[in-house]
């Protein structure tokens, strides 16, 4: 292999010592490409190697490293089903036996030979049988050329990095020794030195190495919780490089976009005020007065707005957009689903008919004609407001003077969308809703570029929403429950995950409910309703249950957002184990509405998994949408952050937002004040930040033509 002469970091991973074409697969396979992704591959967890015990120092009960050579190995049967694999191993003070009750018996006979001397980390236990020995189940094994092998992976901690199959621990391990060893010294600081200092940070090329090659005083437990200097120096650049992009992108937007100033409180809000047969709730005054500030610049709007489901969005966004047509322009109000497109339309039409504003519903399920002369309407400024999915602000549809768009996002998260929206004339001013409040940590990094405020309080009247968890044999129990809600004139919302059966022949479908229903209890006035029927139908039966001409309505998550009956009162949901948090926690928003109390039954199925489980216990336990929100991280981990890998945003690979949530604040905090001082980036002691940040997350902000 042709050693490269001057290494650079972004060498091919084929030039690195000790890799050929087969392991750059495996590499390339781990996500490394380049010598710096190499350097910036951090272990996953340590080994404490500092201190090999000889076996005659060991205890039961402990975990420990303990060396030796195989004196003798093989299979053993305890009675007649259980096998197990029992490897002897001496250093000439004591044996220990090492045994394996899952393993592979050709690997394992080949592997384990007299003589081979291995490396043994694990929790010692006596044997019950022999009286004597210690044995250790399952160890985690390194195996020794030789005994004098022992000296390169004693004496340390060791870490451990997440490999793939065909690279095994040890190769591992010896290519990133060489990658620090060789490539660390090109790596450069890229943290302004008041930042360093005043975030105590150590250096970056310190921070690798430590992490790579835990130096021998550092404690365990630390660098176990990701603690470590060198660990949280890592963690901090990421979030902080984050924040310095959507900074900048906020400040870039804020300054250089130009927006039209609009008049607040005209007369189309003002007559909507005179209507309204409610007080706005402080939180709504609250948010509406930043919004109105905002409309008021000659710059756009860029605001997330959230709030709980309930809390009241709706009339916010209603007012927002008046706002805009009392200016004489237009105004569009985008949801991610066509369902939820149509549900804001039949939310809005009473308030336009009463108003006098020209309302449109844009979606693909329209006959082809309607569309166009919609199409033509929105084109033409005779659209005074325009309702649709977030197809709206693609290709097909041209506005006469969009002045402002409402975005609402549920609990999808797409942040960069508002890109698609400057390119239709001039930037309008944008609101996007979400209804999941979420932790802060995530609005934070999620929302970063954006001003964001909260509908921080629900409209008066509101009851609690006592939450059940029944398990399916139970069944009966919920549905007597929802007859005494019916005697009492109220209704129901029964759910179900599924239109029609498809893989799981035990699912129990939307259908199926419904005629199990209608058989034990022939009395309800019931309907179904699912995505598949058409729009008319849809309607017609979400009129009929408005009016409370229908009792229990049977759907699918169709529900799942929009709709609004005060005299509902019970939410069931079939098989509620196979619906995310989120879901559930806007699913029992649709009850809870008006002035009775109301309920919310989780019908679960077997077998139900540990995640599952635990997102039923937090919708029992609680109705607050932070704390559910919160949960939600917790029990999704976030490799799974809510669609975050489709949000435009980089990975984080070393910081952890729930883990180092407490890094974010201060990173945005020291990003915000560079930006301030030197928006352009321009000062000499920022151009390695600036090179970094180009590197890190160039393509992805579109720097280039922010700075
Ligand atoms: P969200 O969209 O935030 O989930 P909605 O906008 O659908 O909540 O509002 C829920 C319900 O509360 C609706 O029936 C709405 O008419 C009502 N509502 C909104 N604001 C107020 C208020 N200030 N006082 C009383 N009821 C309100
Ligand atoms: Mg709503």
């Amino acid at each position: 292999m042709p050693q490269n002469p001057k290494p650079s970091l972004s060498d091919p991973v084929q030039f690195l010592k000790g890799v050929g074409p087969k392991r750059a697969e495996l590499l390339h396979r781990l996500g490394l490409q380049t010598a710096e992704d190499c350097v910036q591959f951090l272990p996953f967890r340590y080994e404490d190697r500092r201190h090999i015990c000889k076996i005659a120092e060991l205890h039961r009960g402990e975990t420990a490293t303990f060396s030796g050579v195989v004196t003798d190995a093989g299979l053993l049967r305890m009675g007649r089903r259980r096998r197990l694999f029992e490897v002897v191993v001496e250093d000439g003070t004591g044996q220990v036996r090492a045994k394996w009750f899952k393993f592979r018996e050709q690997y394992m006979g080949e592997k384990y030979t007299a003589g081979q001397s291995l490396l043994l980390t694990g929790k010692l236990v006596e044997n019950r049988y022999l009286g004597a020995g210690l044995e250790v189940v399952h160890p985690d094994v390194e195996f020794l050329e030789n005994e004098a092998e022992l000296k390169n992976v004693s004496g340390k901690i060791i870490p451990v990095y997440s490999s793939t199959e065909g690279l095994n621990q040890k190769s591992l391990r010896q290519i990133m020794q060489n990658v620090v060893e060789h490539y660390l010294p090109l790596v450069e600081e890229f943290i302004p030195p008041n930042v360093m200092a005043s975030q105590k940070l150590i250096p970056r090329r310190d921070a690798l190495e430590q992490t790579h090659c835990p130096p021998a005083g550092q404690r365990l437990t630390e660098l176990g919780k990701c603690r470590s200097p060198g660990q949280t120096r890592l963690i901090f650049e990421e979030f902080f490089l984050l924040q310095m992009g959507l900074s900048l992108k906020r400040r870039h937007e804020k300054t250089r976009e130009k927006g039209l100033a609009l008049k607040t409180r005209g007369p189309l809000i003002q007559k909507l005020m005179r209507q309204l047969p409610f007080e706005l709730t402080g939180a709504q005054k609250k948010v509406l007065t930043r919004i109105m500030q905002d409309l008021e610049q000659d710059r756009p709007m860029n605001r997330l707005l959230h709030g709980d489901v309930g809390s009241g969005k709706t009339l916010v966004a209603l007012i927002t957009l008046l706002t805009a047509i009392d200016n004489g322009l237009q105004g569009a109000l985008m949801a991610p689903t066509e369902l939820l497109a149509e549900q804001h339309y039949l939310n809005l039409k009473p308030y336009c008919e009463a108003l006098n504003v020209g309302l449109d519903l844009s979606i693909s399920a329209l006959p082809p004609a309607d569309k166009e002369a919609i199409r033509q309407r929105v084109e033409s400024g005779e659209t005074q407001l325009v309702v649709g999915t977030h197809s709206l602000i693609q290709k097909d549809v041209r506005f006469a003077k969009l002045g402002l768009a409402v975005i609402d996002e549920q609990h999808r998260f797409g942040v960069l969308q508002r890109e698609a929206l400057g390119k239709k004339g001039t930037s309008p001013h944008v609101l996007v809703m979400t209804a999941t409040p979420i932790p802060r940590s995530l609005a934070m990094t999620l929302y970063g570029d954006m001003d964001v405020c909260q509908l921080d309080e629900l409209p008066p009247g509101r009851r609690p929403i006592a939450t059940k968890k029944f398990y399916e044999n139970r069944r009966d129990e919920a549905y007597r429950i929802i007859d005494r809600e019916i005697q009492k004139g109220r209704q129901a919302y029964v759910v179900c995950p599924l239109i029609e059966e498809s893989e799981k022949v035990d699912l129990h479908t939307v259908t199926d409910v419904h005629e199990d229903l209608k058989r034990r209890y022939p009395g309800w006035n019931t309907a179904l309703l699912h995505g598949r029927l058409k729009k008319e139908e849809r309607q017609r039966i979400m009129m009929q249950f408005k009016d409370g001409a229908i009792q229990v309505l049977v759907a699918t998550t169709v529900i799942e957002v929009g709709i609004d009956v005060p005299n509902a009162t019970l939410m069931l949901i079939e098989h509620a184990e196979r619906f995310g948090l989120a879901q559930l926690h806007q699913l029992r928003g649709r009850v809870g509405r008006g002035q009775y109390d109301s309920l919310c039954l989780l019908v679960a199925h077997h077998p139900i998994s540990p995640e599952a489980k635990a997102r039923l216990d937090a919708m029992v336990k609680s109705q607050d949408g932070f704390y559910i929100a919160e949960q939600d991280l917790n029990i999704r981990g976030p490799g799974d952050l809510m669609g975050t890998r489709q949000s435009g945003l980089p990975l984080l690979r070393v910081a952890n937002l729930v883990r180092d949530a407490e890094y974010i604040e201060p990173a945005r905090k020291e990003a915000l004040k560079i930006v301030e001082a030197d928006p352009g980036l321009v000062l000499p002691e920022n151009q390695p930040l600036k090179l970094a940040l180009e590197n890190a997350l160039g393509g992805r902000l579109q720097l280039a033509s922010i700075l």
